[in-house]
């Protein structure tokens, strides 16, 4: 008789829980998740995945309008955003399914329902049966978080925003990061007067100010209204069921939708770890080492509820590493170095490596490059939105040390880009390269 029910059980089946469980299972191991929402996680269920869709149906507001410039005579266009939604939401339905076959055809046993850890090396799922495992993996993830004024439950967050009945006429978005920008961009393209409020004076915090500016610019071109220094203190809700919001330092401003979009905080509370000693930081995030061990020896956390990085290829390769290493007989660690990201807002950003600030205060010398340009396509179609490349490098040694970039397709073109950055290349190295011509991203190789 086994010691235990599994080697593993699995708490959460998002993107870092459904790697470890299925890698884990392919070393050998007997392994359980038990999961009380959908197969998938934030990432495939109310995350990434629909909004990058969203993203989709939004643009072709701006293609419509571009192509009339390209000769085509387009009649007046309507759009049915229960359609877009709908669709979304199928292919949402179709990624869970094949989640969910994913970790079966690998033997995982799933259980759809809440666990919590109930004393050593043992959960109790909501049904009230125990199961045993050798090793437990916390992959719960985070969740929204609402700032306390009175009235905030009026609001929605990013998880309703996929399932609204109709595209709100007035939208304010609190916040002004990731999925503020990204919703914003949304919004304004299906016809919403949005107005993003926050509390500081500017938006994405950690991007290069260079972008962040041409964005806020843009945004603003584009009919996007933005008040900085704003905190919602109250919203109150009207008779025709609009909403009033009070913020500080501006007027209070009707609109039909508040979405909160403020940061998100780990999901670590109802799961037992206090009481099994799992050490927590102050904001709620579990405390690992760089295998994703707890300070509980046979407990283990990867993706967003240890709050490291809180993107979903992250997670994965956290899950990733901890099967190798506590199953694959592989210790791996997750290198954190050079993470490129991307905010899909309109137009969208992307990055890697240390901004213009962060270089001038880690390095001696810095040497910038940078390219500012109107992309063919926004030429023709008398769209007067330009483009900003910036390459960061260490003076001393040429070695590219960040690139940033805002323009149409800026997340496809770092991909690659990324690899050289990670990679150490010089802008030697990058100024080597033949350019693809006519591209934007010959502009990574003719950076002056
Ligand atoms: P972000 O951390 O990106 O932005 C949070 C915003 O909310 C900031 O503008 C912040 O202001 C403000 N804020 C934070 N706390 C409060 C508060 N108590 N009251 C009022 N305002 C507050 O979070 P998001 O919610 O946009 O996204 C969460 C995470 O999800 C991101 O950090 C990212 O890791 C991930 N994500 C990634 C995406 C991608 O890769 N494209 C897309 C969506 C999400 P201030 O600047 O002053 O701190």
């Amino acid at each position: 008789m086994a010691e235990y029910d599994y080697d593993l059980f699995t708490i959460g089946a998002g993107s870092g829980g459904v790697r470890a469980s299925r890698v884990a299972s392919a070393h050998g191991a007997r392994v359980a998740v038990a999961e009380e929402h959908r197969i998938g996680g934030t990432c495939v269920i109310r995350g990434c995945v629909p909004k990058k869709m969203l993203v989709y149906g939004a643009h072709f507001a701006e293609d419509l309008e571009d192509a009339r410039h390209f000769g085509w005579e387009i009649p007046e266009c309507t759009f049915d955003w229960v359609k877009l939604r709908d669709n979304v939401m199928g292919d949402v339905d179709r990624l869970n399914g094949l989640y969910t076959q994913t970790l079966e055809s690998h033997g995982v046993e799933i259980y759809h329902e809440r666990a919590r850890i109930t004393g050593p090396h043992e959960v109790t799922l909501s049904s009230g049966e125990k199961k045993t495992a050798r090793v437990i993996l916390i992959a719960t993830g985070a969740r929204p978080h609402v700032p306390g004024c009175p009235g905030h439950e009026l609001g929605i967050t990013s998880n309703e925003a996929f399932h609204l009945d109709a595209i709100p006429k007035r939208v304010l978005i609190a916040g002004a990061g990731y999925i503020a920008n990204e919703f914003a961009g949304i919004f304004n393209e299906f016809g919403a007067k949005v107005t993003l409020i926050n509390r500081s004076d500017q938006l994405l915090r950690g991007y290069d100010e260079s972008l962040r500016d041409r964005l806020l610019q843009i945004s603003i071109m584009k009919g996007i209204d933005f008040r900085f220094n704003a905190e919602s203190r109250k919203i109150e809700k009207n008779d025709d069921g609009s909403l009033t919001v009070h913020m500080t330092n501006h007027d209070p401003l009707v609109v039909d939708c508040v979405l909160f979009a403020t940061g998100r905080i780990p999901n670590s509370e109802g799961l037992g770890l206090e009481d099994v000693g799992v050490d927590i930081d102050e904001k709620g995030a579990i405390k690992v080492d760089e295998h994703s061990k707890s300070s509980v020896d046979y407990i283990y956390a990867v993706g967003d509820v240890t709050n490291r990085v809180q993107l979903t290829p992250v997670a994965i390769r956290e899950g990733q590493a901890f099967a190798d290493t506590v199953f694959g007989d592989k210790p791996t660690t997750v290198d954190y170095h050079c993470i490129p990201s991307a905010v899909f807002s309109h137009p969208p950003i992307a990055a890697v490596g240390m901004t213009e600030a962060e270089a001038n205060n880690t390095l001696g010398s810095v040497k910038i490059y940078t390219s500012d340009f109107r992309p063919m396509k926004n030429v023709v179609a008398h769209r007067n939105e330009r483009a900003l490349y910036k390459m960061v490098c260490d003076a001393e040694t040429d070695r590219v040390v960040g690139l940033h970039m805002i323009g149409p397709e800026a997340p496809e073109i770092m991909q690659a880009a990324a690899i050289a950055v990670k990679a150490g290349l010089t802008k030697a190295d990058f100024d080597a390269t033949v350019a693809v011509h006519p591209t934007m991203s010959e502009e990574l190789v003719l950076l002056k």
